[in-house]
């Protein structure tokens, strides 16, 4: 039985908390491509506006047209 305490706070807890952050960092790899790096928001397509409509955030974008800030 205490075995199975130990293995479980030595060994789940670390992995569950290292799946996680791999899950974080993915989802905030993917954002950080055409969306707003606030709040998400698609910046696709906003033609000359170079402003989030719904935060307020100012970005950028290079010569293919991807948000880069
Ligand atoms: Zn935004």
């Amino acid at each position: 039985m205490l075995f199975i305490v130990v293995f479980g706070v030595f060994t789940l807890i670390p992995l569950t908390l290292v799946v996680w952050l791999l899950v974080f960092a993915a989802r905030r790899a993917t954002r950080a491509i055409n969306q707003c790096k606030a709040c998400g928001y698609d910046l696709h397509s906003l033609g000359d506006r170079r402003e989030c409509p719904e935060c307020g955030r100012p970005f950028q974008v290079n010569q293919n047209g991807d948000v880069v800030s």
